[in-house]
């Protein structure tokens, strides 16, 4: 089993760049597929997450989606496994997310949610890579960890990487700020400041 660093490491160095994200839209047909691709890239959601979205968790008047600690499902994956009650994958996954523009109008078409076996959302979204030609070998995980380095380059500290993320420490955070080049330099002039 790799260990938490490795992961980080292959998760990361395949993260698409927002001309490859983009590129991927050009592949989505309807609004299955733009969940599968805008979710994870520009709010981090896991497509497990993505997969149990239902209307109780978005609150249209703070614009958060909140989610749930457990709630009853009939997902294939859900009766096999989880005895009918989907959790996040730690309690760190319960948070709270900002809806951001770019996926408002999906999630408002969303309704009850997706409604869909994980392994269909998986197969949707290497349909969506062959039409969009991208050549870039990549998976939903591929576009939140976009979404992790642009929150780390923009300066998020890492305790609230790891609270959008839900990630039970801050040693994935840090390992993303650490590893951003951009942010090292951006501290570093601000220090040399007007030499
Ligand atoms: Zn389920």
């Amino acid at each position: 089993m790799p260990s938490v660093r490795q992961r980080l490491r292959s998760a990361k160095a395949d993260a698409l760049t927002d001309v490859e994200a983009n590129m991927l839209l050009t592949g989505c047909r309807d609004w299955y597929d733009f969940a599968v691709v805008l979710l994870p890239w520009k709010m981090g959601v896991r497509i497990g997450e993505v997969q149990h979205i239902r209307a109780s968790w978005i609150d249209w008047d703070k614009m958060i989606m909140q989610l749930p600690s457990r709630q009853l499902c009939s997902c294939y994956e859900c009766r096999a496994w989880r005895n009918g009650i989907w959790s996040p994958k730690s309690e760190a996954g319960i948070r709270g997310l900002m809806i951001v523009e770019e996926v408002e109008g999906l999630l408002r078409e969303m309704g009850e949610g997706v409604n869909r076996s994980r392994q269909c959302l998986e197969s949707r979204f290497m349909r969506i890579r062959e039409r969009s030609g991208l050549l870039k070998p990549c998976y939903p995980h591929c576009l939140r960890a976009s979404f992790a380095i642009k929150m780390a380059e923009g300066g998020m500290s890492a305790p609230a990487l790891a609270y959008v993320m839900g990630w039970a420490g801050l040693r994935p955070a840090e390992f993303y700020i650490q590893s951003s080049m951009r942010r090292a330099h951006q501290e570093q002039k601000a220090i040399i400041g007007g030499e």
